[in-house]
């Protein structure tokens, strides 16, 4: 579904993405993990097309969408929801849900609205509340929501447990697997490399800049380096 070949994309003279190749394929749940500075939200940020690549491809569907707008990205079917959640704070929740319905119909949004209350019964209690007072577990579920409104064949989340309790954390994780069980497929990046690990069917991991290592999430939760730099143990 995505294939990433040979990606670089920089900062000035920053080459913050080094020649990184990867793939997700229809269904899956890929995590890609590593620490600070890697690359990784980078690697997102050009994906959905906020960042510019400087050399490499990015077919989706077997189409290039390399040099596509980040809106032309998001009718192709790639939502993403960005590191720190970013909800419209001053707005309802429903409103921020509209929001991302924007590339759908009046009649799809409104499904999309009575399918995310369905999921997450706890943002219909919540509805006209404004978004920035919900805890953070209830931000990240609405952000994702408002990711699925648009109803997107891929689904982008850059670091969904960043600033979250250990008991939002588990929440969280508990959310992607359920949507991953409806048939979105997911590509995740996280610093918990445990947790992100443990629910992924494949996993990389990348430093600066670089996919060092690539397996089956479980394979890689018990790779020896990947114990010692990214699990304390
Ligand atoms: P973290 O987990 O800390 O968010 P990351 O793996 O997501 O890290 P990136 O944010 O993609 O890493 O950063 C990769 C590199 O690019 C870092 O060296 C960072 O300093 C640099 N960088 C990121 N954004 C910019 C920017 N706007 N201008 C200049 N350099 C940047």
């Amino acid at each position: 579904m995505l294939s990433i070949s040979n990606l670089s994309a920089h900062y000035g003279q920053i080459r913050a993405l080094n020649d990184v190749s990867l793939n997700v394929d229809h269904g899956e749940l890929v995590a890609l993990v590593g620490p600070n500075g890697a690359g990784k939200t980078t690697l997102m940020r050009t994906i959905s097309g906020v960042q510019d690549a400087s050399a490499g491809t990015i077919l989706f569907d077997g189409q290039d969408i390399t040099k596509l707008s980040p809106s032309e990205r998001v009718r192709q079917g790639i939502a993403q929801v960005p590191e720190g959640r970013q909800v419209f704070a001053p707005m309802s929740v429903e409103d921020n849900l509209l929001l991302g319905g924007f590339t759908r119909t009046r009649a799809e949004s409104g499904e999309g609205i009575e399918q995310a209350y369905s999921m997450f019964p706890r943002l219909k209690e919540r509805r006209t509340q404004q978004a920035g007072t919900l805890s953070g577990g209830e931000q990240q579920m609405l952000a994702m929501s408002r990711a699925l409104m648009a109803k997107p064949r891929l689904l982008l989340l850059d670091e969904p447990s960043m600033g979250l309790s250990p008991l939002l954390v588990d929440e969280t994780f508990d959310t992607i697997v359920r949507l991953r069980a409806t048939g979105t497929t997911i590509f995740v990046v996280e610093q918990n490399a445990y947790k992100a690990l443990s629910i992924a069917d494949r996993g990389y991991v990348m430093e600066t800049g670089r996919t060092v290592l690539e397996d089956a999430g479980l394979a890689l939760l018990d790779n020896d380096a990947v114990k010692a730099s990214y699990l304390g143990v």
